[in-house]
This record gives C-alpha cells, sequence and structure tokens, in this order.
C-alpha cells in the first residue's frame, strides 16, 4: 500500500479528502465561460485543465479543450499515464509550477458538474452472486438457485446510452405496463415500485475490434464511476421474460462526475472469489483484477435527514470488470471509447450489504426505518438516492465523490 502524497494544495493532505494527490479523478465542470470545461478534483478544489492546456502549460493537442475526456481517453494509454505523471510532479508539494497552477484552482464546492465523458454504449451485467441469488428467490422463489449459465458467463444486457445522467439530474417516476398476479389484464400506470441499484460502471477508453483477452480488457478500461441503475420493478416483473430487462431500466443511469482511473485504483486491487467451477480459458484472469472499494447507499427523503441503507463493497464481486470486457468482445462485438459497462447491482452477504430496495426490503414484504422514522418499502417521491464509495488506505483514501438523484413525481418535468 503506498503512502499519502503531499501536494502544496493543504485540503489534499487530509485523510477525510475523497481526492488527495493520490487519486486525480478526472471530471468535467461549467466554467464561467458557460462550457464544459475538463478538470482534476484535488481537495477541495478543481485544477481547470483546459485553461492550463489553453495557457500552453502543457500539450495533449487540445484534447483537454474538448468539453468531456472522450479525446483525451482515445489518446491511449501512455497518454493517460503521462497526464497523472505530470499532475502528481506539479501538484506535489515543493514544485515549481505552483505559481502557473494557482490561478485555475477553481472551488470544488461551488462548482456544477457536468457529463465527464460521451457515453457511446452502455450495457449492464449481473456480476453479484449474493444478488443474483436473492433475486432469484424474491422474483422466482427458487432455493436460492442460480441461472445455470450464471457460473460459466458473466450475464449482461445491451442497454440505453441515451439514459446515462450526471449526479444532481432529477429521475422523474416512470410510466410503464403493469400487471399484479391478482390482475386479469395489464394497465399504463405510473411504477410503485421504483428502485435503485448501486454498480460501479467501467469507463472503456480504447476502442477494440474483435476478442480481447482479459488482459487487454483491464489495460483498456480508463476508470471507475459509481452507478445507479434506477429500476421500476413492477415494469420488469412483467415484461423481462423472455429477453430481460427492457422499460424498466431505461428511465435513467446516474453515473457520478469523477472518473477514478485504473491508475489510482493500483494499490487497491484484489482478486475474485474461489471459482465453483472451472471458467473457460478466455474469462481467465492473470491477477488481482478487482478493486476493494468500500461501498454505501444513503436515502434522504424531502425535508428529512439521510439514512445509510447499505453498507457492502466491490471486492465482492464474482466478476470483474475485465472479464466483463473480454466477454463482451468475444462475439466480435466491436467496443468504442466512452463505452460504459455497469458492474451490476453489488450486494454482500449479509443483510445489511444488499444494493437495492428489492433485496433490502425482500420484495417489499419487510419495510426498512429511516433516521426520521418513516417506512420505506420503495422510493417515494421526494427521496434523494446518495451512492459514496473509495477504498481506504492508512493514511488516505481514493474516493469517488456522490452519486446522487433525486425522484421527482411521474408526470413532472
Ligand atoms: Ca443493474
Amino acid at each position: 500500500m503506498t503512502d499519502l502524497l503531499i501536494s502544496w494544495i493543504d485540503s489534499a493532505n487530509s485523510d477525510a479528502t475523497d481526492f488527495p494527490l493520490n487519486n486525480l479523478p478526472y471530471g468535467v465542470f461549467l466554467a464561467e465561460d458557460g462550457s464544459g470545461h475538463c478538470g482534476v478534483a484535488i481537495g477541495a478544489h478543481i485544477l481547470d485543465l483546459h485553461a492550463v492546456e489553453a495557457a500552453g502549460q502543457i500539450d495533449f493537442s487540445g484534447t483537454l479543450c474538448q468539453g468531456d475526456w472522450s479525446p483525451f481517453m482515445a489518446r491511449g494509454t501512455s497518454e493517460w499515464a503521462r497526464l497523472r505523471s505530470w499532475l502528481q510532479s506539479t501538484l506535489a508539494k515543493g514544485a515549481s509550477e505552483q505559481p502557473l497552477l494557482e490561478p485555475h484552482l477553481v472551488s470544488l464546492g461551488q462548482a456544477q458538474m457536468l457529463m465527464p465523458f460521451r457515453v457511446s454504449e452502455y450495457t449492464d451485467f449481473y456480476a453479484s452472486r449474493h444478488h443474483a441469488t436473492n433475486v432469484g428467490m424474491i422474483l422466482r422463489g427458487a432455493d436460492g438457485s442460480l441461472p445455470a449459465n450464471w457460473l460459466h458467463i458473466p450475464i449482461g444486457y445491451n442497454g440505453r446510452a441515451s439514459s446515462v445522467v450526471v449526479s444532481g439530474t432529477d429521475v422523474r417516476r416512470p410510466s410503464g405496463q403493469l400487471k399484479a398476479m391478482d390482475e386479469t389484464a395489464p394497465r399504463l400506470g405510473a411504477s410503485q415500485r421504483f428502485d435503485f441499484e448501486l454498480e460501479l460502471g467501467a469507463v472503456v477508453g480504447q476502442a477494440s475490434q474483435g476478442p480481447i483477452n482479459v488482459g487487454q480488457a483491464f489495460e483498456n478500461i480508463f476508470g471507475y464511476v459509481l452507478l445507479n441503475d434506477w429500476s421500476a420493478r413492477d415494469i420488469q416483473a412483467w415484461e423481462y421474460l423472455p429477453l430481460g430487462p427492457f422499460q424498466s431500466k431505461a428511465t435513467a443511469t446516474t453515473i457520478s462526475p469523477w472518473i477514478v482511473t485504473t491508475a489510482a485504483l493500483e494499490p487497491f486491487r484484489t482478486n475474485t472469489p474461489e471459482r465453483d467451477v472451472p471458467l473457460l480459458d478466455y474469462l481467465t484472469e492473470l491477477g488481482p483484477m478487482l478493486f476493494d472499494i468500500d461501498l454505501n447507499v444513503a436515502i434522504k427523503p424531502e425535508n428529512g435527514p439521510e439514512t445509510t441503507i447499505s453498507r457492502t463493497n466491490y471486492a465482492s464481486m464474482y466478476y470483474s470488470a475485465a472479464q466483463q470486457l473480454a466477454h463482451h468482445t468475444s462475439s466480435g462485438c466491436p467496443m468504442r471509447v466512452g463505452d460504459l459497462l455497469g458492474s451490476g447491482t453489488i450486494s454482500g452477504p449479509e443483510k445489511t450489504a444488499r444494493g437495492c430496495m428489492l433485496e433490502i426490503t425482500w420484495g417489499g414484504q419487510q419495510p426498512v426505518e429511516l433516521s426520521s422514522g418513516a417506512m420505506r418499502t420503495f422510493l417515494e417521491d421526494g427521496d434523494t438516492v446518495i451512492l459514496r464509495g473509495g477504498s481506504v488506505a492508512k493514511d488516505y483514501r481514493v474516493g469517488f465523490g456522490a452519486c446522487v438523484g433525486k425522484v421527482v413525481p411521474n408526470g413532472t418535468m
């Protein structure tokens, strides 16, 4: 485990910040000129990298001045390393560049964050064994049995890039076809079982044509974001057979505004768990490709305090994002810069580590109490869902910031 790297920005040296010099996550903020600027979070500040490149202090062929991180990602892994190395040296305590960079710092707390990259495609997976087992029991009454393919394939479905939004965007309760067990015909109505899903999103930073192996897949992932895959369980229950979720998960998917790079997570690599059955060779990992990332979920009702309702860890997943990406390409499926891969809901083995309301309330049968005394089976209008996460070292943490979304009533917006 590495030690805290000391910066000339004091707020970056606190063990409470998500953004020490060890992290350096990339985002896009609304600048005073009214456009999106690429920036890097450092302590309580953002360094405006658009301004830094425009001033000629670094040269990435203008890709940091193009409004989001996709053009920079496309430049490739050696350029990713060059920027990180430059930032870690120029933001370090004692760096001679301090007077040149100080004018380009903006306050993180005041900034409005925008989408950090152009989501070219979005795929959602189903890689938590505890989640898949719980959902199987809740929806199908099976005795903890996984689908026959689950231990062999990283299961996924192709989602919608168009509905991915950045943290802070309101999410309208969806309408859809609903049919309760005791109803003979479906009706169109507002979802009454609207849910969140705690996930990690992997951001693909390099395009590929044809199959790539797990090692190459790991290298092609630029970084990770927190991801809330909003899900309407009543719409899902009626529509999902036989082709999987469709409108139940097409309302919105919220991502956190900061891409935490694979490089920043390097000290926190960990292995996927023991396999019950051997995986096919093309899914074999050559080293640890998961990460030890603590994650939690809070619900904040309108005008009430927030309550943390789940605490879990990404290390509990059965498949890594690298395995998912390698599998995704196994058919020859081309991947683009900006492909977003959702991990699937992250649930641990404990009751307190479940990553969605469907599991936490066991299909709505066991309501959860918030600190205000209010009870929840699923989300109510006005509820704000807040995902947080980070990897914790001895004297620093590599955090993701928050991934926030508020449920607004059906019919508004
Ligand atoms: Ca999901």
